[in-house]
């Protein structure tokens, strides 16, 4: 019997950004080609793999602690393989065998091509010994070599680890040339690379025949997107002019946005492409011009502005979400101030706010002391997420009285849980449930139904809201040939 025959267990843990969800989907799909099926249990599995960011150093951590907690799981089990990849393996490389022994393996952003071939080469060894595939850094050759050794990894798919069955990531570029002097994304995935247009076009036309409607456009700054085929320049905008009449595709967005690459053909794609959601994730990141500066994001509040006053004047009622960094160095309580009230003036449709955490091999770790102390950042942080909250639900209650149009995911996270609680449900509960989706602007949407409409478009009528939810009732859904029928409401 060959190792192939083995029907082996896998256990992926992956932490980070949609980015990372997709290289797991990936790999997992070319390991399930080799025989691998997943678990849940680290414990029952033989081949045990963490998929890792470095972007917050609480995400390393965490990291770190589950690799301790294997040791003593390896040690009663030494078959075991485990394999770290991601922006860590990339990043950290030879520290993490160093932090964690029991480790077999570390793959980079730009090596996940290499895994199924460590793992075989782990689990023949007649002796553990320690394996690394990664990629240049930064300074470690030409551009073209370094950008060479980051290999896009886009080659199978695996319907089981995608958000849901009918929506897919599909990366359209890699790595990034930006050098925001916080951040370790240009290290740890490297050169910014575009693939070429006619293989995402077949990419999306596969899930297309997979039954996806819904897809996400991935890149690390996705509309500095660019790539010569045949003689054509393509940006996003073309990209998704070609992309826009895949049979079966309904709805298409694209994360995460460059402010200074927010061009006008852009958002004119935008508002002209009916399956293009009417929703931008630009990040300001911060309110203050010296912040900015001290940040290398390449911009000015007036330009943000700038192109804040286009968006608003190109696309009527986009929803536009932020990101933001508190107690960055330098920081004063003025700065801070001119980051509240960026979020008053733009009224974002939600803000990812996070605390600075200085990171190892970054220019900001260089060049400037981390010297906002831990409490002030606790309070600025509090002060930026209760301003964000009270603005979405202003803005959210005027969605009140109106209809939405909704993609049903499935049951909501609250249903999903009381489900796990109601493990034997009661005969004749109703088969109502909360279901979730999302409304063409991004909007969480919630509202009873049954199940069986995930994939769905629904028409849902807002009667109350949250800061982060809409909570309504279904009034219409569409069904396969593209009209509406009248749904009852479900008890
Ligand atoms: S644009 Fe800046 S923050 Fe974003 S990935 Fe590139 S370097 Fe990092």
């Amino acid at each position: 019997m060959t190792d192939q025959d083995h029907n082996h267990q896998l256990y992926i843990e992956t932490v980070g950004c949609q980015m990372n969800m997709l290289d797991s989907e990936l790999v997992v799909a070319a390991l399930r080609r080799d025989g691998y099926v997943l678990t849940d249990s680290p414990k029952q599995a033989d081949t045990i793999l963490f998929n890792t960011c470095s972007v917050r150093e609480h995400a390393e951590h965490k990291i770190y602690s589950a690799l301790g907690r294997l040791k003593y799981v390896r040690r009663n089990n030494p078959q075991k393989v485990i394999g770290v990849m991601g922006c860590m393996a990339q990043k950290d490389q030879d520290l993490i065998f160093r932090r964690a022994p029991h480790v077999d393996f570390v793959a980079g952003t730009g090596q996940l091509a290499e895994i199924p071939r460590l793992i075989q080469e782990t689990r023949s060894a007649e002796k553990r010994a320690p394996h690394k595939a990664v990629s240049l850094g930064r300074r470690d050759g030409s551009v073209s070599e370094i950008a060479g050794s980051f290999q896009s990894y886009d080659p199978l798919r695996d319907p089981e680890m995608r958000p849901t069955p009918f929506q897919a990531f599909v990366r359209i570029m890699i790595g990034c040339d930006k050098f925001c002097t916080y951040c370790v994304v240009p290290t740890t995935r490297g050169p910014e690379q575009s693939r070429p247009p006619s293989q995402i076009a077949n990419e999306v036309s596969v899930l297309a025949g997979q039954g996806v409607k819904e897809i996400t456009l991935l890149g690390q700054t996705v509309n500095s997107y660019r790539h010569t085929e045949n003689g054509q320049l393509y940006q996003l905008s073309d990209l998704l002019e070609r992309i826009h009449d895949t049979d079966g595709i309904e709805r298409i967005r694209f994360v995460t946005n460059y402010p200074k690459d927010m061009t006008d053909d852009l958002l004119q794609a935008v508002r002209d492409l009916p399956k293009a959601l009417r929703y931008l994730h630009v990040p300001l990141q911060h309110g203050c011009n010296e912040v900015l500066s001290r940040m290398k994001r390449g911009y000015t509040v007036e330009d943000y502005d700038d192109m804040m006053h286009r968006i608003r004047a190109t696309i009527p009622n986009c929803s536009v979400s932020s990101d933001f960094i508190v107690g960055f160095c330098g920081e004063t309580e003025q700065a801070h101030q001119k980051s509240m009230k960026a979020l008053r003036d733009h009224r974002f449709k939600n803000s990812f706010i996070f605390k600075y955490s200085e990171r190892d091999g970054t220019k900001a770790e260089r060049l400037f002391p981390d010297d906002v102390d831990d409490s002030t950042k606790r309070r600025r942080n509090n002060e930026m997420l209760d301003l964000q909250n009270r603005i979405s639900e202003e803005d959210n209650s005027e969605f009140i009285g109106g209809k939405v149009r909704v993609l049903v995911e499935g049951p909501s996270k609250s249903a999903t849980k009381q489900a796990a609680r109601d493990a034997e449900p009661m005969p004749g509960k109703p088969l109502a449930t909360q279901l979730a989706g999302r409304s063409e602007c991004d909007r969480i949407v919630v509202f009873d139904g049954n199940p069986r409409l995930a994939g769905s478009t629904a028409e849902v009528e807002v009667h109350d809201c949250t800061g982060t939810t809409l909570i309504g009732s279904i009034v219409t859904r569409e069904v396969q040939h593209g009209s509406t029928e009248l749904l009852p409401i479900l008890s």
